[in-house]
């Protein structure tokens, strides 16, 4: 054979790897990071020693007598331990960096980092007058000296810091970047150590270029963290990110971007593509900072980490993003004014965790907030909203949730029924009101638990027999529009009320009017096969929503509960007291019965009366309790007016009217 194939083909195969690991690299601009660029230097590396084998072997095989060529193979020798010796530090600092460490280890000891390297690299420069590490014999073979083994071992300690490094950072790397780390490190020391031990297999390159597309496969393409149009990141890739970042006691600032308009877009370009506010924002948010800082939270909101930077730092800038979003963005030459709202914070010094980072894309910024620049405590919104969730969690697994009940009276004074009405008990935030934690049910898809769970304690309740005893005609439960639009919400319903056994005609639903509006036609059949099967409906909080007054009433509902408020500014007289007229009236003249709630003085029942509405509900006959303190209430019982709960509303009174024709209002 005239040239050395069985060399020379795993010298050419590391090659061609390395050359693909570069192109793909490049393909996809993966070249920005510290960690980007250390990997492309070690392809290089690792190509160019495979070249320098492959061309001073043709060299060594056809010319072997003549004086220049044999000066080109020492210098080919030469020139890749020169250049070679560079990996093992480039890998360490890879790791290093890719694994996110590089904060931990501070300056002076990543210098110390390089001495091995610099010992190795001395020695292979005073080799032409010492000959430690190699030497040409007589016959101008190459021969290995100690000082090789030296180099070896420089090489493990740079293993080893890779090692440490991995160590200590593994709870920060995704497993994908375990595997690949892994596979490296096992490829390229079987590699190494074959042939240090058998000189004539070398495998060593080709299991560097081997471990090194590993890494890129695994480490390096980012295809499952970016969007390919923009370029910008994903909500994944934030995540595991800010964890990383976390774990590896990075401080680092981040302004949130939301849009508060993205529905324009839509209308603008008549495009359904959620990616077009990406497209259109894209630009811009690349000139603030580098792309790979850019995160898409959600389809409306971008995350920008800020490195290294405090709020105060960030403060500038964020009050310049909020300035752009008072000129409009241009777009496929049209002008699309966008309105955001700019949240700036300290990681982890004011969000702690990658799930508060993500709230404040996720949770919308409350109406009474109306500043454009949020920073500081205007977050304190944020962090209660995630305990609240973190709340909600907790309370299914460990049954913090209680239901109370609060009666609800006929006119004449006579007990009717009562409303269900969840409360939270939590052990580390203490109680929570339904009208904070519901919608945070709704929104983290826990409400249909919620429902059902309330659902089926009013279930156990009246098969115990003492509603009915106490001469209740029924019990009203709450549905969320979230729940009941669910395909087998009917079926589960079902379920729970059957396997406890009661007559359905027992259960009142309550649904809000402003669910009636929204979504009619489903709620209309949802309505139907409901009442099929026995049950019956109330329509809440009414007056409170702008709902289509004819699709309303043709809804089959039994009883309209008239909104508290509609009562309350009815008491000050004036168009109040008009609206609620007419109201009861018309809802009269639906045939429908009418419950009027928030009812807290013996005054407002003079007036309800006087309309002649058909139930109340309110303070003044009892606030919600618990089921103990409800049936000591209803059986007239040793019933205490309960310690009074924080509400949000002044109390007015809480005592149980003996005879509620003469109710005690003290
Ligand atoms: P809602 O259905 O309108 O319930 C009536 C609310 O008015 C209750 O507040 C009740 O405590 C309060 N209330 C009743 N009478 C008076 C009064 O005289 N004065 C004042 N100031 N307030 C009165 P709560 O219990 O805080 O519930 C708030 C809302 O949370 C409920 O409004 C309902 O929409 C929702 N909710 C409560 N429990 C559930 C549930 O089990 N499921 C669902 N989906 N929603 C629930
Ligand atoms: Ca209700
Ligand atoms: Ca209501």
């Amino acid at each position: 054979m005239p040239f050395r194939l069985y060399q020379n083909e795993l010298y050419v195969a590391a090659l061609i790897l390395c050359i693909t690991n570069l192109l793909f690299t490049f393909l996809q601009r993966r070249t920005d990071k510290m960690h980007n660029k250390l990997y492309i230097l070690m392809n290089i590396v690792i190509a160019a020693n495979a070249f320098s084998v492959v061309l001073s072997s043709f060299v060594w095989e056809y010319k072997l007598t003549s004086e220049a060529a044999f000066a080109a193979e020492r210098f080919s020798q030469f020139s890749y331990f020169l250049i070679h010796l560079g990996l093992g530090p480039m890998f360490a600092f890879y790791v290093l960096y890719a694994s996110g460490m590089e904060r931990r280890v501070s300056m002076p000891v990543q210098i110390a980092w390089g001495a091995p390297f610099v010992i190795a690299e001395l020695m292979l420069i005073t080799n032409p007058f010492t000959r430690w590490m190699y030497y040409f014999d007589a016959k101008r073979d190459f021969q290995r000296n100690w000082g090789e083994y030296l180099v070896y071992a420089c090489c493990i300690v740079y293993f080893v810091y890779s090692f440490i490094t991995l160590i200590f950072s593994w709870k920060s790397l995704t497993w994908k970047k375990r595997v690949a780390l892994g596979f490296f490190f096992v490829v390229v020391a079987a590699g190494v150590l074959i042939q240090m031990l058998y000189y004539e297999l070398p495998v060593e390159l080709f299991a560097e270029a081997l471990g090194m597309m590993g890494v890129m496969i695994a480490i390096e393409a980012e295809d499952d963290r970016i969007d390919s149009d923009t370029g910008f990141y994903n909500r994944r890739a934030l995540q595991t990110d800010i964890a990383a970042y976390l774990t590896n006691r990075k401080r680092f600032s981040v302004i949130c971007i939301k849009v508060t308009n993205a529905e324009i877009i839509q209308r603008a370009t008549g495009s359904q593509n959620t990616d077009i506010l990406s497209q259109i924002l894209s630009d811009y948010l690349k000139s603030v900072v580098k792309r790979y800082y850019i995160y898409n939270a959600t389809a409306e909101s971008f995350i920008l980490t800020m490195m290294e930077q405090q709020e105060a730092d960030i403060k500038p800038l964020a009050e310049e993003i909020s300035a752009r979003f008072e000129q409009p963005f241009r777009f496929n030459e049209m002008d699309i004014p966008l309105t955001a709202v700019v949240i700036t914070a300290d990681v982890p010094a004011r969000l702690h965790t990658a799930n508060d980072v993500l709230a404040m894309a996720d949770y919308p910024v409350p109406k009474k907030i109306t500043r454009k620049v949020l920073c500081g405590e205007d977050l304190d919104y944020l962090l209660r909203r995630v305990a609240v969730e973190e709340a909600v969690s907790r309370g299914l697994k460990e049954h913090s949730f209680e239901v109370y009940y609060q009666p609800t009276y006929h006119i004449d004074g006579r007990l009717h029924g009562a409303e269900a009405l969840i409360r939270l008990h939590d052990p580390v935030i203490g109680s929570v009101f339904p009208d904070e934690f519901i919608p945070v049910a709704e929104q983290i898809g826990m409400i249909d638990l919620l429902d059902n769970f309330v659902f089926s304690e009013v279930c156990q309740f009246w098969q115990s027999g003492i509603p009915s005893e106490y001469g209740m005609d029924c019990i009203n439960v709450n549905l969320s529009v979230m729940h009941c639009m669910q395909p087998d919400f009917v079926t589960v319903i079902n379920q729970i009320a059957e396997s406890a056994g009661i007559d359905k005609s027992r259960i009142n639903f309550e649904i809000t009017e402003s669910v009636a509006a929204t979504d009619y036609n489903v709620l209309s059949a949802l309505v139907t096969s409901l009442k099929h099967e026995g049950y019956h409906f109330s329509m809440d909080d009414y007056g409170t929503g702008y709902s289509n007054m004819e699709s309303i009433f043709s809804l089959d509902f039994d009883v309209v509960k008239i909104d508290k408020s509609i009562l309350w500014s009815a008491e000050k007289g004036g168009i109040g007291s008009i609206v609620l007229e007419n109201t009861v009236r018309m809802v009269q003249q639906m045939q429908r019965r009418i419950l009027v709630e928030g009812v807290e003085t013996q005054a407002q029942i003079d007036l309800l009366r006087r309309l002649g509405v058909d139930y109340l509900q309110g303070f003044f006959f009892s606030r919600p309790i618990p089921k103990r303190e409800f049936i000591d209430l209803i059986s007239g019982g040793t019933y205490k007016v309960p310690e009074p709960e924080p509400e949000p509303e002044p109390e007015t009174a809480a005592e149980i009217p003996a005879d509620t024709e003469e109710p005690n209002t003290d």
